[in-house]
């Protein structure tokens, strides 16, 4: 019969066998964060519990919270936004608006500015521009000249077209009065071998 140092002897080899496997385990690396249960800010946490908790052991009288270090997102420094650049915007501008790409175009050409740059000031003027001068277009002695151009480029294709139609006309003149000439001939030819 076993008696209590029998007993003894195995929970002796039982605790070392258990103290041997233990430490056979890799070595979790844990994260420093708060723990569930304590709440403490920890440096390395096991499933989400500290030492402490996972041990059950109290803590020490002269034990200090650690301080948390700069990999927890609270002692992050915040970015600054001024220092990440605007991301730019694109606008299309419809093909109908050509006072507006007109205004664009000429504004950039003038001030050797992007185009974008150029519509983003115009836009701003007319923002700024009293609500009285709202209703008359502010039309710049270029935009005017660009617009004659176009309009008086429309009715040169019309002439170019009449011209054409012209010379057609007077193509078909000629033939049909050649073709009556022909015609008379003929009569006249007829009549003299009729007699
Ligand atoms: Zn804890």
């Amino acid at each position: 019969m076993a008696d209590a140092a029998d007993i003894a002897a195995v929970l002796s080899e039982v605790r070392v066998a258990t103290g041997v496997a233990r430490a056979a385990l890799p070595i979790a690396a844990g994260v420093a964060g708060e723990c569930d249960e304590c709440e403490w800010w920890m440096p390395r946490l096991i499933e989400g519990r500290c030492a402490f908790c996972r041990d059950g052991r109290p803590r020490p009288a002269d034990w200090e919270p650690p301080v948390p270090h700069s990999s927890s997102p609270v002692a992050t420094l915040p970015v600054c936004k001024e220092a990440q650049p605007m991301p730019a915007k694109s606008i299309q501008l419809p093909a109908i608006a050509v006072v507006a790409i007109t205004a664009v175009e000429q504004l950039a050409t003038d001030r050797n500015i992007a185009l974008g740059q150029a519509a983003a000031e115009l836009i701003e003027r007319g923002i700024a521009a009293p609500a009285a001068s709202a209703p008359v277009p502010a039309l710049e002695r270029t935009d005017i000249d660009t617009l004659l151009g176009m309009v008086r480029a429309r009715f040169d294709d019309r002439d170019e077209e009449r011209i054409e139609l012209a010379a057609v006309l007077k193509r078909a003149e000629v033939a049909e009065a050649r073709a009556a000439e022909a015609e008379a001939k003929l009569v006249k030819i007829r009549a003299i071998n009729a007699e």
